[in-house]
């Protein structure tokens, strides 16, 4: 199934038929390569080639190291459907997402071409005559990237291209789940880097592996960065490991996204938000639509036009015209089912969420997504479930909805549905939604490359991507620099 893509994206065949740990895909749960897992030591070695590329690379210009970037988007582009499709095989998205997560790849590098003209300081005004003060902006050294199964390269992207043009070296454990993807990833890098020319050798790598792998860069000092998305479980012990080495992370955790649906909100737009934000991906994304409050007099009307729509939704092969493909793998399907199952304990009413297609795909794990009407927001709704589940909770007072919104563990994203510009803004105020994104009159999914992403709470706090995000991936240096024939002292302190 893989071999011709693998082939064409540049993957030697002898990196994915060779090794004892195998590759499925979440199509039909066929195996479809193997490949070798890399142990503590060897992630030990890449680290010292990492931080001997960082040395050479931070001197090299930054618009220089843009040229890199710029032409590694090149090679994107030239390979967008087959890597889009790749990424439908490993991780079960439908094509046009998969297309869609490559072109935020490219995105992200154009973004990055242009950043890395642009990696600002600052001048401040000294108080003492015949001094000027500047913040200046370095690079930082190794930065560890850990990924996710449901974003198998965008977030890699994100990552790398801020920190190639910041001056850094990276080094990548993607998914157990999805490696071939990455080999992929780091083969088309491989290509630019031909056409680049002068890079230092293992300026960015990759590390197949399993937790132990990601272990080792957490623990290793020579490693400054760790951004690692994935579960709010993985962040609960990985943070804590870097920062008492006083590393840095930037934790990309679970999310647990609500919408607030106004009375007055474009129900046809609403419906459109919905539906895409909650079976995109068949729930698997970080800001899959998890929660909708919706005001009690139109609460009736809204499941029924949902429902409605789900009904239409075309499930199966992700690769053939459907909407939703498969869950990842049966761990999945049997978490889907325990959180439903709790859900009914819990007073809620079920609509949805069968196995479907299983005569077809014994060995894969499609399900029609589910509707739980919830009287109360309890404890199954306040988890992050990895899958198609969209609770719904009726408000009366715009109050309510907000505390409804905010009154769950994680923190990532949110939207309001509303034609109320009070509503709206108050929404996105100090003390309205406490989430990273808070969107307006669309949905909590399907975020661009150049807003900071990221959320707070277990969410993380971490940011990536757009905006000042770069800042992240450097250090950052105030220097005050004397030109008089004076040596006064700050806060006019003598000391003759
Ligand atoms: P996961 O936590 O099981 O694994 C993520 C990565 O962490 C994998 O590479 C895994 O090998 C590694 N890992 C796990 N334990 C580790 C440890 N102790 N030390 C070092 N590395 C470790 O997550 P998953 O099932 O692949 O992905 C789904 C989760 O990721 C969901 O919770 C989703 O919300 C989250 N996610 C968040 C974002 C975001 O930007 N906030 C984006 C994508 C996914």
């Amino acid at each position: 199934m893989v071999d011709g893509l693998l082939q064409s994206l540049g993957v030697a065949a002898s990196a994915y038929t060779d090794g004892d740990h195998p590759v499925h895909t979440p199509i039909d749960g066929s195996r479809i390569a193997s490949v070798t897992l890399e142990n503590k030591a060897q992630v030990l070695a890449k680290i010292d080639v990492a931080q001997k590329a960082f040395l050479a690379w931070r001197d090299v210009p930054a618009p220089r190291r843009g040229e890199l970037v710029r032409l590694f988007g090149e090679v994107l582009r030239e390979h967008k459907a087959q890597l889009g499709e790749l990424v439908s095989i490993e991780a079960g998205k439908i094509t046009q997402e998969g297309l869609g997560e490559v072109q935020e790849m490219i995105d992200i590098c154009d973004f990055a071409v242009g950043l890395s003209r642009q990696l600002y300081g600052l001048t401040i005004a000294s108080e003492r005559p015949g001094h000027h003060m500047r913040e200046t902006w370095h690079p930082l050294g190794v930065v560890g990237v850990i990924s996710a199964f449901n974003f198998p390269v965008a977030v890699w992207a994100w990552n790398t291209a801020l920190a190639l043009v910041c001056g850094d070296a990276v080094l990548w454990k993607p998914s157990e789940k999805t490696p071939l993807t990455a080999l992929a990833c780091q083969a088309l890098f491989e290509k630019a880097l031909k056409q680049f020319g002068e890079a230092p050798e293992g300026l960015c790598q990759l590390v197949l592996g399993d937790r132990e792998a990601g272990e080792a860069l957490v623990d290793d000092p020579r490693v400054p960065l760790v951004s690692a998305t994935g579960s709010t479980r993985m962040g609960r012990e990985v943070g804590p490991r870097v920062a008492a080495r006083f590393g840095r992370s930037i934790l990309e955790l679970g999310g647990n996204n609500a919408m607030i649906l106004a009375p007055s909100a474009d129900l046809d737009l609403a419906v459109r938000g919905i539906l895409f934000s909650a079976v995109g991906t068949a729930g698997q994304r970080c800001t899959t639509l998890r929660r909708v409050i919706v005001h009690a007099s139109i609460k009736d009307e809204v499941v029924a036009r949902v429902k409605a729509a789900y009904g239409k939704v075309r499930i199966g092969d992700p690769r053939k015209d459907n909407l939703v493909g498969p869950l990842i793998d049966k761990a999945s399907f049997d978490a889907m089912q325990g959180a439903l199952a709790k859900a009914r304990d819990e007073g809620g009413q079920v609509f949805g969420g069968e196995r479907q297609l299983a005569d077809q795909y014994p060995n894969a794990y499609y399900v029609s997504p589910a509707i739980a009407e919830m009287p109360v927001q309890s404890e199954v709704v306040r988890h992050e479930t990895f899958a198609p589940i969209l609770y719904v909770l009726a408000y009366d007072d715009f109050e309510e909805a907000l505390r409804l919104n905010n009154e769950v563990p994680q923190g990532l994203s949110s939207c309001i549905f509303t034609t109320d510009l009070r509503e709206a803004e108050r929404f996105q105020s100090a003390s309205g939604s406490d989430c990273g994104i808070a969107n307006v009159n669309i949905g909590t999914s399907g975020a661009e490359i150049g807003g900071a992403f990221g959320g707070e709470k277990e969410t993380g706090g971490g940011r990536e991507s757009g905006s000042d995000a770069w800042k992240a991936y450097m250090r950052r240096q105030t220097n005050t620099v004397n030109y008089s024939r004076e040596l006064p002292l700050a806060q006019g302190i003598v000391f003759d």
